[in-house]
């Protein structure tokens, strides 16, 4: 299974990604957004259906959430606002349609993308520790480490 999950990551494989999808993770941070795609291509490529709920966010777009979410509004947790990954766009939220987010979720390592858990089902990020046995991605890993919150 390992060895074809890194495949995934480094040959170039099949199925293309939707034109939405692309526009959506174009909003994302370059490293999060090229591990993103090659995660969702791989999964895609088995038949794993999905929809992208959340990329980056401004500032407004958060304090909505994190209200929405304070008042019972919203099941998902939402970080308070300037404090979350979204808006860095190093953070995606993704809803399975055919899997269960716990089974998509564990292939989410490979890519270095880390997952919000039951708390935050939906949430994946980039994986801070992972960059750090590579501290050449210099920006990526500061804006890692400036945002430390999920959500
Ligand atoms: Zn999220």
């Amino acid at each position: 299974m390992a060895d074809d999950v890194i495949s995934g990551v480094y040959g170039s494989t099949g199925k293309v990604l939707s034109n939405r999808v692309e526009a959506q993770l174009s909003t994302l941070e370059p490293w999060t957004r090229h591990l993103a795609e090659e995660w969702l291509r791989y999964l895609q490529q088995y038949g794993v259906s999905y929809q992208i709920t959340s990329t980056r966010r401004t500032f407004l777009e958060q304090l909505r959430l994190y209200r929405d979410w304070v008042t019972g509004k919203s099941k998902f947790p939402a970080a308070f606002p300037g404090r979350s990954r979204h808006e860095n766009g190093t953070a995606l939220d993704v809803v399975f349609h055919n899997v269960r987010a716990e089974d998509a979720a564990e292939l989410a390592p490979y890519f270095w993308l880390k997952w919000g858990g039951q708390r935050d089902p939906v949430h994946f990020e980039l994986d801070c520790a992972a960059l750090d046995e590579q501290p050449s991605f210099f920006t990526t890993y500061r804006e890692c480490h400036e945002n430390p919150f999920i959500g």
